[in-house]
């Protein structure tokens, strides 16, 4: 690994890992509080092996969680 000064870059705001969540397709998604917007990040971490929904990808935001946090249980 030799590239490593460019990722660095990249983040523009402070995340803060606040809480995993475990959801009914068996992934599990991670919330992020962001600073400082004081917005919570919904985030995919690890994807579940019977997941049926293909934007379940490991990485990506799944949305904003702002006070109701059940968008995602369907
Ligand atoms: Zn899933």
């Amino acid at each position: 690994m030799r590239h490593s000064s460019e990722i660095r870059a990249r983040q523009p705001l402070h995340y803060t890992l606040d809480a995993l969540h475990a959801l009914p397709c068996g992934c599990v998604a991670a919330v992020y509080r962001t600073q400082p917007l004081d917005t919570e990040l919904l985030s995919l971490e690890a994807r579940g092996p019977h997941c049926i929904y293909s934007q379940h990808q490991p990485g990506r935001v799944l949305g904003l969680s702002n006070q109701d946090s059940d968008r995602l249980s369907r």
